[in-house]
């Protein structure tokens, strides 16, 4: 697998990611953040998202357990009530139940 090289989207540090997921997901791995994975979408509304949030991301992502990835994604349609804008969640996911690069 291929890693391309960007500032991270959560703390701006120097980092890789690689495509994974159909290229519908990024594998980040960040000098500061460790690992996580971040959807298309869910990396839109991050761009958009607050300091705090991106700073809370960040944080969770790094003080996780190694086995435990963080996956930040869009928030269902069907959650959003009417007239909301969609927001990005995350949650943590277990390494060996992600499409990850080796
Ligand atoms: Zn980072």
């Amino acid at each position: 697998m291929e890693y391309i090289k960007t500032s991270c989207p959560l703390c701006g540090s120097d980092s890789q990611y690689c495509l994974v997921d159909h290229d519908n997901s990024k594998y980040f791995r960040c000098k500061i953040c460790t690992d996580f994975q971040i959807s298309s979408r869910g990396e839109g509304l991050t761009q958009e998202a607050s300091d705090e949030w991106k700073k809370k991301a960040s944080k969770d992502a790094r003080e996780s357990d190694y086995n435990q990835v963080l996956i930040i994604d869009m928030v269902e349609i069907s959650k959003l009530t009417h007239g909301e804008d969609p927001y990005p969640i995350m949650y943590f996911c277990h390494r060996t139940k992600i499409r990850q690069c080796l």
